[in-house]
């Protein structure tokens, strides 16, 4: 379902994503786990080309594209973007548009970017927040939900486009501590579902709980992957068991 294959990537004299290699299959959840700057966020960022490495490939569903092919320039940049529609990003913070409630927030980009009647994405809104348990909160305003409500509102924002996958970047490490179970429990309520989720988190125990598949990124290259029990459970690699150790 996703597939990713020989990424490359530098930021100027930085070779960040040294030939990035895997595989998801359709409804599974796949945790990338990695030191700080060891690539986990530009993988993610390349999944929905808003990063563009200058090799590699990578196909979401039955959108593939080849960067090393890639058009130079404006063509370039548009061919990328089919690949942006496959995804649902939620970031460390959620962006929401403050001037907007809950509901706006959400119905924006499926009636405004995919142009579904206001009515239909309305409707599916009031059931993703019934999901991430804020059923009641539709009128409110961001500023009146707590950061982790904030998030929940942020995930049912990624949800409503209906993506191929989700995508989520460290998605509580701008949260206050006790606000963190709230928002994991609903990506774990996700995972139960048919999403198809790729998850930058620090969380070990969540990762081990909702993770078919761990990648352990170092230097921007995939040393060590396999099942969570596995990986997080029985690493096999020094440099995951040095890693595991640091922040368990
Ligand atoms: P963290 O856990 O700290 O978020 P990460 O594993 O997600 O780290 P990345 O954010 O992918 O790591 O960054 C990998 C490396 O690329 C880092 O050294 C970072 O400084 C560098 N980098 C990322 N984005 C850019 C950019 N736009 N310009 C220059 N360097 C960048």
């Amino acid at each position: 379902w996703i597939r990713v294959r020989g990424l490359e990537k530098s930021f100027g004299e930085r070779h960040v994503l040294r030939g990035i290699d895997f595989e998801s299959r359709r409804g599974t959840s796949t945790v990338l786990l990695g030191p700080s700057g060891s690539g986990k966020t530009t993988v993610l960022r390349s999944l929905n080309a808003l990063d563009i490495p200058e090799r590699g490939v990578v196909g979401i569903a039955d959108v593939e594209v080849d960067f090393a092919r890639l058009p130079r320039g404006r063509a370039g940049r548009r061919e990328a973007t089919g690949l942006r529609a496959q995804s649902g990003m939620v970031f460390q913070s959620h962006n929401l548009f403050p001037h907007r409630t809950v509901l706006e927030n959400i119905i924006e980009g499926p009636v405004v970017a995919q142009q579904r009647p206001r009515d239909e994405a309305v409707a599916a809104a009031r059931t993703l927040l019934e999901q991430v348990g804020l059923g009641d909160r539709a009128d409110a305003y961001p500023f009146q939900l707590s950061g982790g409500q904030q998030q929940r509102v942020g995930i049912a924002r990624a949800l409503a486009l209906k993506p191929q996958v989700v995508l989520f970047d460290e998605p509580t490490s701008a949260l206050d501590p006790e606000l963190v179970g709230e928002v994991l429990a609903v990506i774990k309520d996700l995972a139960t579902q048919d999403w198809t989720m790729v998850i930058v988190t620090h969380e070990i125990r969540f990762a081990q709980q909702v993770a078919d598949q761990v990648l352990f990124l170092d230097d921007g290259a995939i040393v060590e992957r396999g099942p969570a029990d596995q990986v997080i459970g029985d690493p096999r690699e020094d440099r995951t068991r040095r890693f595991l150790k640091r922040i368990l």
